[in-house]
């Protein structure tokens, strides 16, 4: 993890504090995620303690790396012209697409949401992200979502997560 210059490009995408991320809680990242210094301490707390138990319970094994499907990226939301500004362009979102275990084994989000094991390691530990991230999106949200897993901490004045 290393810690980048303040992001300002002038047209509301910015990010004060950020980093860039290649591993955290001893899970490799598939790129390096830039990240507002904020999402740091919330991505490792829930990989350490929900990714990693929920995987030792469904397999028996730790889960080694993620991909990463997007972190800071300066564009309105759902990529649609007018609309406000994604959590990303303040480098306070992460998308994720996929878990990769010791074996080799991948769990992606795209692929194994339907049911199973697989699929009961994905609605736990998306279930119990509801909370530790402010919004937490992914299959059956909309069809921007049918992929990934998105994992912001966008402020609200009702203080209330968005998980759906
Ligand atoms: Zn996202």
């Amino acid at each position: 993890m290393s810690r980048l210059g303040r992001i300002n490009e002038g047209n509301g995408c910015q990010v004060p504090n950020p980093y860039s991320v290649r591993s955290i809680a001893g899970v490799h990242f598939s790129q390096p995620a830039t990240l507002n210094c904020g999402m740091v301490a919330p991505v490792h707390d829930w990989m350490e303690n929900t990714v990693q138990p929920a995987a030792g319970n469904a397999f028996g094994e730790r889960v080694v790396s993620v991909d990463i499907a997007a972190s800071y990226s300066c564009r309105p939301r759902n990529n649609k012209r007018g609309a406000k500004m994604s959590e990303h362009g303040y480098g306070n979102a992460l998308d994720i697409s996929a878990f990769t275990l010791e074996s080799g084994k991948k769990v992606t989000v795209l692929g194994d949401w339907g049911g199973g094991k697989d699929g009961r390691f994905l609605r736990e530990i998306r279930g119990e992200a509801c909370g530790q991230f402010a919004t937490v999106l992914g299959p059956g949200s909309d069809r921007h979502h049918r992929d990934h897993f998105h994992l912001d901490l966008q402020q609200r004045r009702s203080g209330k997560a968005y998980c759906r």
